[in-house]
């Protein structure tokens, strides 16, 4: 059975993760469906976010990374799927998670929502909770797939942590010039 992941994803979390790992293992097919949503600003393009999806997936075979616009419950059908893949993790995530599966309900009979619970050590943790961290600084390498941190880090380069590597922002700590004075006097001459 194929099974659609849908949401914004951004960026992907370690709890995002968590909950395609398991559908991986109760679905034949995953895909995993970013979002395009013209009412928000991500801080990634769905491009950037598919691509940091398929880099944190490479383990998984059975998963496919797509986007879509407009209806959940219109591309699921357009897929085929029989199931829409959703995770909870706090009660307020199911009031709205519910009102979704419910109104999905009435708009496909065949399509049906699964919810997976959050793992425990993922409960509190969101796309944005990694956002506000990275924007004052802090670290947020324990919280998303390692593929993503650097991007993350990178949007943020301004509030950086100190621990944080930084090849390719800092190429003259990375490749420090070599040659010694002598040796450039004498390139000059
Ligand atoms: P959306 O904008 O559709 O909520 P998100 O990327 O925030 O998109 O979330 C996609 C899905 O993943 C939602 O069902 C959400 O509840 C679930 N989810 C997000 N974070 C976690 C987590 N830490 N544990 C389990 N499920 C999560």
């Amino acid at each position: 059975m194929l099974a659609i992941y849908p949401g914004s994803f951004d960026p992907i979390t370690l709890g995002h993760l968590d909950v395609i790992e398991r559908g991986c293992r109760l679905f034949e097919q995953v895909v995993v469906a970013v979002l395009r949503n013209p009412n928000k600003t991500p801080l990634f393009t769905v491009a950037e976010r598919m691509e940091q999806i398929r880099r944190s997936t490479t383990h998984l075979s059975n998963i496919e990374v797509d986007s879509f616009d407009g209806l959940t419950v219109t591309y699921a059908k357009m897929r085929r799927a029989k199931a829409l893949l959703r995770g909870l993790r706090v009660t307020s995530d199911f009031e709205m998670e519910l009102q979704m599966a419910h109104t999905n309900k009435t708009l496909s009979e065949e399509i049906e929502t699964v919810f997976l619970a959050t793992s425990t050590e993922y409960s509190f943790l969101s796309s944005s909770l990694v956002k506000e961290i990275a924007k004052f600084g802090g670290p947020i390498d324990h919280l998303v797939p390692p593929p993503v941190a650097p991007d993350i880090y990178r949007c943020y380069a301004k509030t950086l942590p100190v621990s944080v590597p930084t090849p390719d922002l800092m190429p003259t700590l990375e490749h420090p010039k070599t040659e010694s004075l002598p040796e450039m006097l004498r390139d000059l001459e």
